[in-house]
């Protein structure tokens, strides 16, 4: 029953090896940029690709100000910081997400709250958002509380799952009424829009990845983006030790973080975004492939949702059942084809068990019948 599956993934790739989940493509500048940076032996903490990078970042998403970091996990950690996630609060979160958002939450000592994501985005539901905290939350003094700790709810972290946009101007409504501040986890959705605009720049910040496996990678590397000229300068000086600019001496004024990007990582970074037009044109054409595909079997393929160009980071599937999904998992990877389930839902990891949370019946039903395909950039 899944072999015409195999079969259509192995035509497409037109290999007879293991075909990889996602794979990274260097066929631009990659080259000719990292030896500039070996050559100018600039390949750490200053250099002229770090800034042309931001630069690049500000003109493709349209957001003000760019601030390159180490990776997506410590500009998720820089965001919340600047946007004054403090010890003790909550932060609402999806639990059908990579643990990275959860953990950078934890680092600030502040708690994830988990609420539901939709069907027809992967992504926060504002409806579940909003229930949530007509019934859980109060504003005081314009700032919101949950009501049985007593704790403040000081950020909401939705994700663009697998690069589908969650129906953010929703969300960025109701955190507005509640006086939540929203950072956007867009660590999969690079060059994803929602109404025409970014992905990422609709809350108050936001962030990419460039890990390995995402759509373009530096190797490892990330960015945070906002519109704020206060939160972005803080986000820079906080991500470079916090040095205030003189000279020769070493004067500091903040506990400071070494998130900067290496100069030799920021070379590729500049060199995969000049690709990354090209790339979500091939990714969303093989999508498409994909979609016609499975409209002639019982297998469900996930569109992009309404209203949004999803860059199809990951393509996605959902089978009948659990059952179903891991006799499809077995198959495909028995058969060299890597596959796989969504993340473990993290209220269901041992760190988060007790945290607070929502209905999630939608998350659970997808845990239970997603499978990720193959969706290397083939050229
Ligand atoms: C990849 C990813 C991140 C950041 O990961 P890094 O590996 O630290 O760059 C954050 N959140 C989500 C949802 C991700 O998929």
């Amino acid at each position: 029953m899944y072999k015409p599956v195999v079969d259509f993934i192995r035509s497409h790739y037109q290999t007879d090896n293991f075909i990889a989940l996602h794979e990274p493509v260097f066929i631009g500048n990659e080259r000719a940029y990292v030896l500039e940076t070996i050559d100018s032996t600039f390949v750490s903490s200053v250099g002229k690709f770090v800034d042309r990078f931001e630069e690049m970042i500000r003109e493709y998403t349209g957001a003000k100000y760019a601030v390159a970091t180490v990776n997506g996990t410590a500009a998720l950690h820089m965001a919340m910081l600047v946007a004054g996630v403090n010890s003790n609060d909550l932060v609402i979160t999806q639990s059908l997400s990579f643990i990275a958002t959860c953990n950078a939450i934890s680092y600030l000592n502040a708690e994830p709250v988990f609420v539901d994501v939709d069907l027809k985005t992967l992504s926060l539901s504002p409806e579940k958002l909003e229930v949530f905290l007509n019934e859980n939350a109060e504003v005081i003094n314009n700032e919101c509380f949950h009501i049985e700790t007593g704790r403040r709810i000081s950020a909401c972290v939705p994700m663009h799952t697998f690069g589908h946009p969650a129906e953010i101007d929703r969300i960025k409504e109701i955190c507005d009424r509640f006086h939540i501040c929203l950072i956007e986890d867009a660590a999969e959705s690079i060059g994803s829009t929602y109404k025409n605009q970014q992905t990422g720049t609709f809350g108050l910040l936001g962030i990419f990845s460039f890990n390995g496996n995402k759509t373009i990678t530096c190797g490892g590397g990330g960015v945070i983006v906002t519109n704020d000229e206060h939160l972005g300068k803080m986000a820079k000086h906080l991500t470079t030790q916090a040095k205030v600019p003189h000279r020769w001496d070493f004067v500091h004024d903040h506990i400071g973080y070494n998130y900067r990007l290496p100069n030799l990582n920021a070379a590729m970074a500049c060199a995969q975004l000049e690709q990354l037009d090209k790339f979500i044109e091939l990714k969303r054409n093989w999508a498409n492939q994909y979609e016609q595909f499975f409209e002639s079997t019982a297998i469900t393929f996930c569109k992009e949702p309404e209203n949004s160009k999803s860059n199809y980071w990951l393509n996605a599937i959902l089978l009948k059942d659990r059952t179903e999904r891991d006799e499809f998992l077995t198959y495909t990877n028995d058969n060299g084809i890597m596959t796989r389930p969504c993340w473990t839902l993290m209220h269901k990891l041992v760190m988060f068990k007790n945290a607070i949370k929502g209905d999630l019946s939608t998350s659970e039903w997808i845990e239970d019948r997603l499978v990720n395909l193959p969706s290397t950039v083939k050229i």
